[in-house]
């Protein structure tokens, strides 16, 4: 077996909402929305399965699709791509998977930042990669030109703006910071950029690939799950110069080739009807934040402000709970009926172990529920 699977376990995520199933507790771990899906959107997706064709698309996706995309980031983002640049892929993972079998030599150095998202360092290590980790430190987890330096050789970056788990937005400077770097290297950066509908308080997505000298160095990476509250949909895509999307190609080809012609079809639509349907999701998310920060205010936990996704994190040694955050986590889906994500889960060494992230992409009534059960502490 090869031992970079061999050593896994199953994704915190898995392994949570299964602990969710089993304790009945409310799932505020894995990141997805509740009764939030756009009921126009599934509708085209039901119309698309009976009035279109359900066999192979042709491999980089529907043309609508790939037009919609380029249309929307030009739109909301001031990109200039063609949509011949565009590769649909089977969500974000999918994408993040082709974009390093594409680029990864064995022996690359790879630079990505802690915390990371549980996907890279398995895929990049699968490809024969050599991870150079760069820690992130709470409570503001900014990237400063030093922590860079120390990653200089790498052929790749792997970037991810706004951050999952922290819920952050890369600065201005840090963009400058990352440009800089990629230049001297040589390098190129995969931007996971999943998260650039769902920012708050006004944010707007500023894309890596929109900086001096970074438009043909970036692989742009976007999912719709996030963008329509559809996550079970996988639906995601691949942006990059044609250098670039030529090679991502045949990556692609060999994963899964295709995606369902009928939710890329209703994927389109969505891309092609009013933004402002985006700004309304974002208010409600919003609301939900602050409901759940406020909550737990309230109950005298130490909340680290949410930016974008659907997270806000605690910090426990903050908050007067001495524990590391498995073992709380542990603690809390088992005895007090309530899911979360230990942010450990997203380092490979050197973990920070005080911070629990929460889902508040929730309704009212699951996040009431699970403040009600959070009043109890170990
Ligand atoms: N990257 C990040 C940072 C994510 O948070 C997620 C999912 N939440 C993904 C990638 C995967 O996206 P998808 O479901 O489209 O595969
Ligand atoms: N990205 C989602 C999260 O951070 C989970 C995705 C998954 O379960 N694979 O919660």
């Amino acid at each position: 077996m090869n031992p970079v699977y061999a050593a896994l376990g199953t994704t915190i995520f898995e392994h949570m909402s299964g602990l969710a199933r089993q304790f009945g507790a409310v799932n505020l771990g894995q990141g997805f929305p509740d009764g939030a899906e756009p009921g126009d959107v599934l509708e085209a997706a039901a119309r698309a399965l009976t009035e279109h064709p359900n066999q192979y698309p042709p491999m980089a996706g529907l043309p609508e699709l790939r037009a919609a995309v380029a249309a929307h980031y030009a739109a909301t983002q001031g990109l200039d791509l063609t949509a011949d640049e565009v590769i649909v892929t089977s969500g974000a993972t999918e994408a993040l998977a082709a974009a390093i079998f594409a680029l990864v030599t064995p022996g690359d150095a790879v630079a990505m930042f802690q915390p990371l998202y549980d996907a890279y360092l398995p895929l990049v290590r699968r490809a024969g990669g050599v991870p150079r980790l760069i820690g992130l430190q709470p409570p503001d987890w900014r990237i400063t030109a030093e922590a860079l330096a120390a990653a200089d050789g790498a052929r790749l970056i792997i970037v991810n703006d706004p951050l999952n788990p922290t819920a952050t937005v890369m600065s201005a400077e840090e963009r400058r910071l990352i440009a800089e770097f990629c230049a001297r290297n040589d390098a190129i950066a995969i931007c996971d950029d999943v998260w650039e509908q769902v920012m708050f308080d006004g944010r707007t997505h500023h894309p890596l690939m929109a900086e001096p000298g970074m438009r043909a160095r970036c692989v742009k990476i976007g999912s719709a799950g996030k963008m329509f509250s559809l996550t079970g949909w996988k639906v995601g895509w691949l942006c990059a110069a044609p250098a670039l999307s030529s090679v991502l190609a045949k990556a692609h080809q060999f994963l899964t080739f295709t995606t369902p012609p009928n939710l890329q079809r209703a994927v389109a639509y969505g891309l092609g009807t009013d933004r402002t349907r985006f700004a309304a999701m974002t208010a409600s998310f919003q609301r939900s934040r602050d409901r759940l920060a406020s909550g737990l205010s309230a109950l005298g936990y130490a909340v680290l402000p949410s930016q974008a996704t659907y997270f806000l994190s605690i910090d426990l040694a903050a908050s007067g709970i001495a524990m590391p955050d498995h073992a709380y986590c542990d603690w809390l889906v088992r005895e007090a009926g309530v899911a979360t994500i230990p942010v450990s889960a997203f380092y490979a060494e050197a973990p920070v172990t005080s911070i629990v992230r929460l889902c508040f992409a929730k309704a009212d009534a699951t996040l009431d529920a699970a403040l009600e059960r959070m009043q109890r502490r170990p």
